[in-house]
């Protein structure tokens, strides 16, 4: 990192102002120039552009336009198709108010070429006096089919006297990222400040990437230099098209992509291997829990186990932290793999703890662990919110003293007054929302005389490959890419509610047949309060309806103790059908329940459904899953639920999902920061990612000292390593 932060930079700038001089003989480089040395810029616009990452002139040019418009020409208005935008000048012919459900002011204008109306819903008098017959206007807004004629709703207008011709824009209109009190106009002013000091020559950026990186880049055209693309960018020029910019191809974009894409590459990589330089215990272990565990196992491992947890076996014995994300679609098995990974910890007297997202799942962890492990003589504990006074403080004194082997709880783990004797070793479960901040902060949990704990991170969603080596560089990743042997893929139906009956006697039969099942309510609602009524008075209407059957009731709301007795009964098979909101959606397991009913399926994404699927086809029964929904279904969601009938295939629903929402909302990713990029797209510029990853190798490797300049340029202070 550099030595001088981002907000000292303002304050020295403070001190000393360094106004722009073009008796300067060399070029300035504009990072080293703070922002508040610009017109227009000071303490208290300076203090809000921090907000927006801008200390410096550098980060206003990276400071780039989310989309443009074109005000560049006047279109006539016989050419306009609706969904353009568009600016148009012409005459009016008519304005009046309609009456009609909404008090409306309608304005038609004509230009010759052909007319259109514009639509108010709010206007004053003054605003209708004004828009007289005869009178000339120049307008922009967004194209819309109408009853009579196209139709602009509150479109952008100033009048235009006969005998002046107001002159039209002379690059297209970036608009800019922007954040509250800092107008869209303020940062075209900057902007275009610190482009013409580009112009004049005195100043400059540096380049980082030289020809030899960028011609790593997979293209037969060649890609501009860093200035011309973002001279480009923040002014695109007059016969530029919107929509191509829009599409993201453009040379100049994919300039900054490369180079944005290498940045965050680069990022990750440094975090990883400053990590990797830090030591940690060596545990090679003999062996000997790992074979006695696997005896008393009632299955054998699949390959797919075997190899992940020999990856694990490795980074423990090497001396430095392992950093590692296991993949491993619904069902794959990732406990066993995570209980081997612990003995080995174990077996060397270190103490090992297991992170899942919630107490239900922790319960569960722990149960299965305890089953495991008792056996081996190995000290289990579960830590609860539920253990209160004299319990709490007992588990809380194993932990400390070093009775305890293995501890299964929530993030309550790593909160004040929780103490470990010697942790080494931390596995998190099911958290694929975990940022890189994240796995740092609780990394330095386990740390002690110099050495740093373990981590092993393991997780259902499936992401592409391409993806998570760029989203998870600091990772190295596992895939259990094999499922254990004799599971039948569950056979999904997708049914309209109105079919609920049918769905009803669904359930009857199969329960009546010794199965059990799911019945899974999701409202449109965001509030939870309001899903679980839901799933409450389903419970109740179910259990009229099927009054032979025992029904119970799980939702977010209900007290952990209560949740557990249910579950307990539900796995116990005391209960046929379970009512649930997706609580259950992570890690439950009971291999009886072969049938799931999903409620307005059509509400949930592609992954959600793909987890709560996976709550069957665990046993040795037939299982299936019903999807119903509410028509009419927009074509997004019949695409999303057909995907679902059609294929069991983690990887494959996860590529479908990527395609249709975006690796942002898939990864989770606001908090990773990873994502949170200016001009480069994951799904978009996956292509890039093989090359985005050489040309770091290149850098990393030759050029070392580009590396934090590029990281400072497009992350700056986002990436915090901590005390690495
Ligand atoms: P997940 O990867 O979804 O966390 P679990 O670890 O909960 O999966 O395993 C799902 C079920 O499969 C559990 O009942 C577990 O005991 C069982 N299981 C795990 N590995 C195997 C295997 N190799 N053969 C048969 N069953 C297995
Ligand atoms: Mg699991």
């Amino acid at each position: 990192m550099m030595c001088v932060s981002r907000l000292q930079w303002v304050q020295l700038a403070y001190m000393n102002p360094t106004a722009p001089s073009k008796r300067l003989q060399s070029a300035r480089s504009l990072d080293q120039i703070s922002v508040t040395s610009l017109k227009g810029v000071g303490p208290r616009v300076a203090e809000k552009l921090t907000k927006l990452g801008i200390y410096t002139l550098q980060d206003v040019l990276f400071h780039l336009p989310l989309r443009y418009q074109d005000r560049t020409r006047i279109v006539p208005i016989g050419s306009l198709r609706p969904g353009a935008q568009a600016v148009i000048e012409g005459e009016v012919d008519l304005t009046e108010i309609s009456f009609g459900r909404r008090r409306t002011l309608l304005c038609r204008i004509s230009d010759g070429t052909g007319s259109i109306t514009f639509r108010f819903f709010h206007f004053s008098k003054a605003q209708q006096a004004a828009l007289g017959r005869g009178i000339k206007i120049r307008c922009y807004g967004e194209v819309r089919p109408g009853k009579v004629t196209m139709e602009m709703i509150h479109p952008e207008y100033q009048r235009v006297e006969d005998d002046e011709a107001l002159p039209a824009e002379d690059s297209l209109t970036p608009i800019y990222p922007t954040t509250e009190g800092v107008h869209q106009l303020t940062l075209r002013n900057i902007t275009g400040q610190v482009l013409e000091y580009l112009e004049t020559g005195n100043y400059g950026l540096t380049e980082w990437l030289n020809n030899e990186v960028l011609s790593v880049f997979p293209s037969s055209q060649a890609l501009p230099s860093l200035t011309d693309a973002l001279v480009f960018l923040h002014r695109p020029p007059p016969d530029t098209s919107v929509e191509r910019l829009e599409q993201g191809f453009h040379p100049a974009q994919q300039r900054l992509v490369f180079e944005e894409l290498i940045s965050h590459q680069l990022s990750l990589r440094k975090l990883r291997q400053r990590v990797r330089s830090n030591s940690a215990y060596k545990f090679s272990g003999h062996g000997k829990l790992n074979r006695l565990f696997l005896e008393q196992l009632p299955f054998e491992l699949t390959g797919a186990q075997s190899r992940v947890v020999d990856e694990i076996l490795q980074d423990l014995a090497c001396g430095h932290p392992m950093m590692r994300l296991v993949q491993g679609d619904v069902g794959s098995g990732k406990t066993v793999v995570a209980a081997l990974s612990a003995l080995t910890v174990i077996e060397s007297g270190y103490q090992v703890a297991l992170m899942a997202p919630t107490e239900l799942l922790s319960e569960q962890h722990f149960h299965n662990l305890k089953q495991w492990l008792d056996p081996l003589g190995m000290k289990v504990e579960w830590l609860s919110g539920k253990h209160k006074g004299k319990a709490r403080a007992e588990i809380l004194e194993r932990m400390k003293s070093g009775t305890a082997n293995l501890v299964v709880g929530t993030h309550a783990l790593f909160q004040e007054g929780v103490e470990f004797n010697n942790l080494a070793f931390i596995i998190v479960d099911e958290q694929h929302r975990f940022g890189v901040h994240q796995r740092l902060a609780l990394r330095e949990k386990g740390s002690r005389d110099g050495k740093h704990s373990h981590q092993l991170i393991m997780t259902a969603t499936p992401i592409p490959r391409t993806l998570a080596m760029t989203a998870y560089a600091d990772l190295d990743v596992s895939v259990i890419d094999e499922l254990p042997s004799g599971r039948k893929p569950v056979k999904t139906v997708v049914i309209p509610n109105t079919r609920r009956e049918e769905v009803v006697q669904r359930v009857r039969t199969a329960c009546s047949e010794g199965q059990q099942a799911y019945w899974v309510c999701t409202l449109i609602e965001e509030s939870e309060v309001l899903q679980c009524q839901a799933a409450a008075d389903t419970e109740v209407l179910l259990q009229e309806a099927l009054p032979d059957l025992s029904v119970g009731l799980v939702h977010g709301r209900m007290k952990s103790a209560e949740k557990e007795a249910i579950m307990k009964r539900f796995k116990l098979g005391e209960i046929d059908l379970l009512v649930a909101t997706t609580v259950i959606e992570v890690g439950v397991d009971v291999p009886n329940a072969s049938l799931m009913i999903i409620e307005n399926a059509e509400r949930l994404g592609l992954a959600q459904l793909h987890q709560l699927r996976g709550r069957v086809g665990r046993g040795c029964a037939e299982s299936n899953c019903v999807l119903m929904y509410h028509a009419p279904l927009s074509r997004l969601a019949k695409e999303r639920l057909a995907i679902m009938r059609k294929t069991n295939d983690g990887f494959e629903i996860a590529r479908k999902d990527m395609e249709i929402r975006g690796p942002g909302e898939m990864l989770g990713t606001r908090q990773t920061g990873l994502l949170q990029m200016r001009v480069a797209d994951l799904m978009r510029d996956q292509k890039l990612l093989p090359f985005v990853r050489d040309s770091a190798d290149l850098l990393l490797e030759k050029y070392p000292d580009h590396v934090d300049p590029l990281i400072q340029r497009w992350i700056g202070d986002n990436v915090q390593y901590g005390d690495v």
